[in-house]
């Protein structure tokens, strides 16, 4: 048996399985939201007055009637129990990009030894898991280690089926004892809270005396890879950092020829329906869609929600993803960058805000009046990108993601605004005040108070562009694939609070002086534009002339690295913007710093240590086994009379040294420990440790072109990607 029988063997396996049985078929209307106990389920099983008051709380916003926890408790436990379920478990979302679940049983003892279910309003409301297990950045050592969770009652409790039984999953919020958020969670809910406040504060002045509450929606396209279980379970760099931190990229790039694999896009589809099987049992509309960027990579999009809804079931979705591909033998691959040279994954987040009177707020109208309304949404937006452009980089920071970011197939790290031509040169013209005259005939009516009328031209794309305008939304197209939405959202609904805010005192002190409302708009956008237009780019974001524009002409940040960026949160001016709007207090947003500067470290070290240990106990024996081989075969060639010099060898020999010593310093690297502060640290990640890895993986990667294939320890990026 040659040393790499395992990949042999995944190979032979691969080709050989066959697909698990389809699931279904299932009429959708029959599945819907079967595992949710949404409002349909509460009308049918509480009493009308709870079921009132819980509705008020869900769709309007109004506070929880503590009194009625019983009795949706019992209703809930009810409910669950006949589908199954003996456990619940309050779920919520650490300041990582996980989700962690804290599981109890229904059954309580009594004192006479027997056993009755219990699930009490109380617990239903309030739970206690050992918080102290959980990243909280230093909050909770100033104060004590106790953790709450408490019920989010806006996202809906569901019941996980698995394996191992079902589990009732109620979506709470996660704080300190003393109120601290220690999660994603709050500071989402308290940016929607502050976006809507700023909202209707304009809103009211654009001359509407009806303004439902404002919220914001997501809508999330997640990217991922699969990869057969066989070929992943033989790669350490897969199972433990998510990416390979070896691999020669393949001859042909990204186009393959597969039909060898022919069995497996069956595979796939049939994955694929399990996902979006269980998906609509818990009330997640997906769409699913292949992707033909990569291959083995691939694409779901769920239709978009209220933001909040939204997170929760993003992160259900990767769960899902991840749980179901192990069912169909493959591994689901979250990580912006699971192979060098090969297209990475994103998460793009739709994003727009609106309410139940005035609708979306970022669709452009049919009339002037509309127009006007959404100008000035979408001027807020603007200037919100450019003020706090380097906090929504900071957002998107991770070690994985700066794989992705910047590299010519993932949107630069610098934030800029795409807006299409139509709408570009309208802010354009607001700018220099020249809007007079229609540009594009009869698409602009200038002919009322000044306002433009707007067609939609949501065919007009830039792919290039890190957050662009698709025609009644914004796409943050920078967001990384293993990324909770939170995160972005929580940034894009408060820097648009405050641009609200800005914008609404404006208006109110030029209408105090007696302007006219339209003119106002127009004066106040102006001065949006004179201020923050730089941000604007529609051209190619990609390009090294942007990059140089951006940073020289256009006074914008290149934060490449999280290094560079998560800093960002350390800012007075990002403080103050926070704590004005009430999304996180100083104390909070020091420990999101701590804890997302930690994870990035972390995950550096980790995969650092796994390169040494790889290229050490896997690599470096394959170059040497190969080359003991060569002179075994040389010297026989060499007693049969037939010399041969081999440059191979000579090659192989070279690159192992060399690999060898860049091995030691970075294991040497991998001993300091003595750093200032929190910074120093972070850079030390991305321009010692990461050019040293990078460096071995070089040698490494070289040694795979040489070393006899039928040695090669890992399953290669040829038979992993093969999968489509
Ligand atoms: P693309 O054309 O960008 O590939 P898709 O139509 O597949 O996009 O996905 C776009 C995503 O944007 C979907 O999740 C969709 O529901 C969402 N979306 C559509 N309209 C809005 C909106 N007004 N606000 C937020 N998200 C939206
Ligand atoms: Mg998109």
């Amino acid at each position: 048996m040659t040393s790499n029988s395992a990949r042999v063997q995944a190979v032979f396996q691969i080709a050989n399985r066959e697909p698990l049985p389809a699931t279904g078929p299932e009429r959708l209307e029959e599945i819907w939201a079967e595992n949710v106990f949404n409002l349909s389920k509460m009308q049918a099983s509480l009493p009308k007055s709870v079921f009132r008051s819980i509705k008020n709380t869900i769709v309007t916003g109004d506070p929880l009637d503590p009194s009625i926890a019983d009795a949706v408790a019992t209703a809930m436990r009810d409910w669950a129990m006949a589908k199954g379920a003996l456990y619940y478990a309050h779920v919520f979302y650490p300041m990582t990009n996980l989700t962690a679940e804290k599981h109890d049983g229904f059954i309580s003892v009594q004192g006479d030894g027997n056993v009755i279910s219990e699930f009490s309003g109380k617990v239903l409301v309030q739970g206690e898991p050992d918080g102290s297990s959980f990243p909280n950045g230093g909050i909770r050592d100033t104060f004590e280690a106790r953790g709450y969770t408490g019920w989010d009652v806006t996202s809906p409790a569901y019941i996980m089926e698995t394996d191992n039984g079902s589990t009732l999953c109620i979506p709470t919020v996660f704080v300190s004892w003393t109120g601290e958020a220690l999660d994603k969670k709050v500071p989402l809910l308290r940016s929607i809270v502050a976006m809507d406040k700023s909202a209707r504060k304009v809103l009211k002045l654009l001359g509407h005396t009806n303004v439902a509450p404002v919220n914001s929606s997501c809508g999330a396209e997640q990217e991922y890879f699969l990869v057969d279980a066989n070929f992943a379970s033989q790669r350490p760099d897969l199972l433990l950092a998510g990416r390979t931190l070896f691999g020669k990229p393949p001859a042909k790039g990204q186009e393959f020829d597969d039909h060898y694999f022919g069995a497996i896009p069956e595979r796939v589809q049939v994955y694929m329906q399990d996902v979006e099987c269980i998906l609509y049992k818990l009330g997640i509309p997906a769409k699913t869609r292949h992707n033909e960027v990569a291959p083995g990579q691939f694409e779901i999009a769920p239709f978009f929600e209220a933001a909040n809804v939204a997170s929760d079931h993003q992160q259900l979705l990767m769960t899902v993803l991840k749980h179901t591909a192990k069912k169909h033998g493959f591994v689901c691959l979250l990580h912006e960058k699971p192979f060098a040279g090969i297209n990475g994954s994103g998460k793009h987040v739709n994003w727009s805000v609106g309410n139940a009177t005035q609708g979306n707020l970022l669709d452009p109208g049919d009339s002037p009046h509309e127009n006007a309304q959404f100008l000035v949404f979408c001027g807020a937006v603007i200037r919100g990108v450019h003020k706090y452009g380097p906090l929504m980089r900071a957002a998107i920071a991770t070690a994985s993601n700066d794989h992705r970011l910047g590299a010519n197939e993932a949107p630069p790290a610098i934030m800029s605004v795409y807006l299409g031509t139509q709408l570009e040169e309208v802010f354009e013209q607001i700018k220099t005040g020249t809007v007079t005259e229609s540009t594009q005939k009869g698409v602009m009516d200038l002919g009322v108070a000044v306002l433009p009328n707007l067609t939609k031209d949501a065919g007009d794309r830039n792919r290039t562009s890190p957050f662009a305008f698709t025609g009644n939304r914004f796409e943050f197209r920078a967001v990384g694939s293993s990324q909770s939405v939170s995160g972005p959202l929580i940034v894009l609904n408060t820097m648009l609070a405050d641009s609200l805010d800005w914008i609404g005192n404006r208006l109110e002190s030029e209408l105090a002086q007696g302007v006219e409302l339209s003119t106002a708009i127009i004066t106040v956008l102006k001065e949006v534009m004179l201020s923050h237009g730089a941000v604007v780019f529609g051209g190619n974001g990609y390009s090294e002339e942007w990059h140089k524009m951006a940073v020289e002409e256009r006074g914008l940040s290149n934060l490449p690295t999280t290094a560079d960026s998560l800093p960002v949160l350390k800012e007075e001016y990002i403080e103050d913007l926070f704590e004005k709007t009430g999304v996180l207090t100083p104390v909070e947003l020091e420990s999101r710093f701590e804890v997302y500067a930690e994870q990035y470290i972390l995950s550096i070290e980790v995969e650092a240590k796994l390169v040494v240990t790889m290229a050490k106990t896997l690599i470096y024996p394959a170059a040497l086994e190969y080359l003991s081989k060569l002179s075994t075969t040389m010297a026989n060639l060499a007693g049969l009379g037939i010399a041969m010099e081999s440059e191979v060898a000579k090659t192989v020999s070279e690159l192992a040294s060399s690999m060898m010593t860049t091995i030691n310093q970075l294991s040497a690297a991998l001993e300091k420990h003595d750093f200032a502060t929190t910074e120093d640290k972070m850079h030390y990640c991305a321009n010692t440790l990461r050019p040293l890895m990078d460096e071995v993986r070089s040698y490494a990667d070289a040694l795979e072109g040489e070393v006899a294939d039928s040695l090669w320890p890992l399953p290669t990026y040829q038979e992993m990607l093969f999968v489509k």
